[in-house]
Parts: structure tokens; sequence; C-alpha cells
């Protein structure tokens, strides 16, 4: 194994959105590129936020996506646990550490206090910003007398520990992908590092993690960049500058349209998934279809998402995992956001439909089927599949769209009728329908034979006689080759419905 360790850090506060199983997968082929470590942690020490069921989401998502561990909660690895909340008692020593050498404060402020603050800015049209300049005024360590501290300590007051931004520093930021990023110190706020519950924010148990976990990189969405600079000043502070992980901030991936960030909301509006996975919250309104309940191969999702914010740089566009894993690197990773164009999605699994084997298909459809009441044999099943894969973008099409392969049709398209049908050619078809019954050996290219023959015996063509077949059989000018649909369905079947056929073709023409 290389020193490469690379981790997903999900709060578990919901669903995991698509745009987290992609930060998830490009640090997974990262570490699989490098021979690596892939980590799981669970950062959930805002209680807050905390929503049942989200954790064992998070872990489903990525077993649904094959994207497996190295590390984790319920896995284990030597530099456990890797749930935060397992971990709380770990994080007050350090945040005393920035205390006792200066790089931090103990702030007594109240609630109430903090608000007013905000409103007296807010009035001027200002915004309140806890740090370099008005930390002087306000109730704390830097402020009061060291016994008024300690008094204050010893009661049990409450209290908060701020980190302590130096004044007209530059703090920059080497991002992979984005290259060099300056912030000045003093647009930064002195940010709470221990709350008055006792727990960590993220930023102190971020980093303590990553630190004590040895992480070398740390690669995450872009919303977490303006952070980046609170997290480079606490390694420093920390002492542990010279083991800083590298940083990857990933493309934002933005709405189908391009205008804007993909949000949850986008998923219900335009009927389109934005999370792996169903999810049913407590609430009606925080319930979703995923990937998987629209017919989804988790393989051509990952596939998509690999290609939200990075390219090969050649024409290739179908990769396996493997292939992915041998394809990546940071460096072809956009800095552009990446649109989330659904047609795509859909285009990539139908490529991987196409790619399956019949009866790989035919066993996943399975439960679906029998769901739906219908019955077949695999053998039935894996041609059905076979016939209909180059025709379906999603597994949940092969029935929809096929549903005639295993129920009688329930609706004959009119247009073809009424363009098609003449009754005074029904004896016509009668005589090919019992052409057909006469047939031995129902295979495609038999059948396909007698149709012609009885065709050049009437002088008809295929636009007078296939039509005819096609609806009535199925009900629709769409689908797989007519001859081999009818060798599957044989020649009962196939005699019944044409009878059923002509008799509402002759009503519906009258
Ligand atoms: N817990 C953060 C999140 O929910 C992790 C951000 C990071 O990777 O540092 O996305």
């Amino acid at each position: 194994m290389s020193d490469l360790r690379v981790r997903f850090a999900p709060s578990p506060t919901g669903a995991l959105h698509i745009g987290g199983v992609r930060t998830a997968l490009y640090n997974y082929l990262l570490a699989k590129k490098m021979g690596g470590t892939f980590i799981l942690r669970i950062e959930d020490t805002d209680q807050t936020r905390y929503v049942a069921g989200a954790e064992d989401y998070i872990i489903r998502a990525l077993k649904w996506c094959n994207i497996t561990l190295d590390e984790g909660p319920g896995i284990g690895g030597e530099y456990g646990p890797y749930r935060q909340s397992e971990r709380k008692d770990l994080y007050r020593q350090y945040a005393e550490r920035l205390v006792e050498n200066g790089h931090a404060y103990y702030a007594f402020d109240t609630a109430e206090e903090l608000t007013a603050q905000r409103s007296t800015f807010e009035a001027r049209k200002e915004t309140f910003r806890y740090g370099i300049f008005t930390r002087e005024k306000m109730k704390n360590s830097l402020t009061l007398s060291k016994e008024e501290v300690d008094k204050r300590l010893a009661s049990g007051d409450d209290y908060t520990i701020r980190l302590k931004i130096n004044k007209d520093e530059e703090v920059i930021v080497e991002d992979l992908v984005r290259g060099t990023v300056t912030f000045q110190s003093n647009e930064l706020d002195d940010k709470i590092m221990l709350k008055s519950d006792g727990m960590p924010t993220y930023h102190m148990a971020n980093i303590v993690d990553d630190h004590l976990m040895k992480i070398s990189h740390v690669i995450r969405g872009e919303e977490w960049l303006p952070s980046t600079a609170h997290h480079v000043l606490l390694y420093r502070y920390l002492g542990w500058e010279d083991t800083m992980p590298k940083f990857a901030h990933l493309p934002l991936i933005l709405k189908p349209n391009g205008k804007g960030k993909l949000s949850k909301r986008d998923g219900d509006s335009l009927g389109i998934p934005v999370f792996p996975l169903s999810w049913k919250g407590d609430d009606v309104k925080d319930e979703f279809t995923g990937f998987d309940e629209f017919g989804f191969d988790p393989n051509a999702v990952l596939n998509f998402l690999a290609f939200l914010g990075w390219n090969p740089g050649t024409e290739q566009e179908i990769f396996s995992l493997e292939e992915l894993c041998e394809a990546f690197s940071i460096e072809r990773i956009g800095k552009a956001g990446a649109r989330f164009d659904f047609d795509k999605a859909r285009w990539f699994n139908q490529q991987y439909i196409i790619a399956t084997a019949d009866d790989v298909l035919a066993k996943r459809l399975r439960p679906a089927l029998e769901a739906k009441g219908y019955e077949a044999s695999d053998e039935y099943l894996t041609a059905f599949c076979g016939l209909m894969k180059e025709r379906v973008m999603l597994d949940t099409e092969f029935l929809d769209k096929g549903y005639y392969f295993f129920e009688s049709v329930k609706e004959y398209d009119p247009k073809t009728i009424r363009k098609k049908w003449k009754t005074e050619r029904l004896g016509l078809f009668e005589e090919l329908q019992s052409r057909l019954c006469d047939l031995e050996d129902y295979s495609a290219v038999n059948i396909e034979s007698e149709v012609k023959t009885f065709m050049a015996d009437h002088e008809l063509g295929f636009g007078d006689v296939l039509p005819i077949l096609r609806v009535g059989l199925t009900g629709t000018m769409k689908g797989p080759s007519v001859f081999d649909m009818m060798a599957l369905f044989g020649k009962e079947k196939v005699d019944n419905r044409l009878s059923e056929a002509y008799t509402h073709f002759s009503k519906a023409t009258v």
C-alpha cells in the first residue's frame, strides 16, 4: 500500500446527494489508481442536524455503486473509530492546545449578546463578524481579566473556544484543481472550534481527524474552498503544516440548464433523480426516487458521474470501474462547473444495457416482472431482453414499452389502423393467418419467407402487410423485428392476437 490516504467525510444530515457520490468516487478512484487507502468517516458532531437513517443510506449508496471501503464504520481500521461522535473526547485537547499557544481563546458571549451585536451591525447595513476587528469589544479571554476568566471557567459558565486569526496575514492554498488561491486573514472570522456543549465544530474535528488518520489528499466539493483558509491556519497553529494534506476542490455540479448549482429541489421540479437511492424521510416532502428506482445500472451512473468534472483526454466515454481507476488523475479534473445532463445519464445507461448479456438482464428484470404479476420462463424473458435492449434506456422501460410480450394488447395505434386497414382485405389477412398456422418450423426466418410469399401471391407490398401484423400483435408501430417477435410469441399467441386485432380493426374502421 502506498502512503496515499483519502477519505470521504459526509455528514449524516439526510440522503446523500449525487454530488456526494461523485466526491466519494473521485476519492476512491485516486486511492485505487495509486494503491492507496480509501476511508469513510462519518462527520456527525452536529447533533442538531443529525438525521436517523442517513448514515445507513450513505453506506447503502456506496455499496450500490460498488465503491468499496478500506477503512470505515463497520469495517474498522487502524485509525478508528470512524464516526466522529465516537471520538468526541479527543478533540478538546487540541482546542485547549490552541488556547495555550495563543491561537485561540475562550468566548463567553451569550446568544442574546451575539444577536444584539448582529442587529447593531445590520442596522448599519453591515455584517457582524466575530474576529480581528470586533473581538476586542466582546466578552472573551482576550478582554476579560485572567481572574474573571478562571472564575467563569471554574463556575461552569458556558463558553466556546474560538480560533484567533492574525491580522494582515495572507493565507495561501495550493489547490490541485484550482491552482493557488489566496485569502486575506482580515476577511476571515474567528471560527468556533469547540462549542458550548463541548462538541467540536466541523472545522476542528475535520482537521484533527485528517491529521490523526494521516490523510494525504483532501478531495471535496468546491463549497468547502472558503473554509480551507481556516483549515490551513489550523494546521499551522497546531504545528502540523509539514504533513498537511494536499487539497483538490471539485467543480460544482450545475442544473441541467447550466444555470446555478444542482439542488435537491431540481429533482422534484424536473422529475429526474438527484440521489442514488430512493429515500423516505419523516416528512412527505422529504421523499424521492433515486437512480436505482428509475432503472439505472449503478455502473452507468458511476461512468456518468466520473465525467461530471473529469475527462480522460481521449474520445473514449465508456469506462468500467477498473478502467476508470486506471485512467483517473487529479490533473484532468476541470475547474468549470459540470452540467448535470440527464439525457447523457440515460445515454450512458443505454450503452450499459446494450453491452449486458441477455440472460443477465433477464435476471435483473425478474423481480419487476413478478411484481407486475407477469409470468415468463427464463428462456422467454432472456429472448425478450435480447429483442428489446436496443430500444430502451432504462431497466424500467423494458416492461413499460414491451408489456405486450406478457399480456394482451391494451390499445391499438389508431393512426396506423386508419391508414393501413382495409376491411375488404380481411379475407386476405385471414388467409395469411392460416398460412402462418400451417407452418411447421415457426422460426423468424421461416415466418418471414412465408409472409413474403403471401405478399408476392397477392401483389402486396411490405407497407400493406407489415404494419398490420405489427400493430395487430403489439398495438404499436415501435418495437423489435416483427418476425423475431412472432417466433418468440409462438404460433398460438400470434393466431389469437391476429383474430382479436382483425375484429378490432374492422370495427374501428366502419
Ligand atoms: N462533513 C463535510 C461534508 O459534509 C466534509 C467536507 C470535507 O470533506 O472536508 O461535506
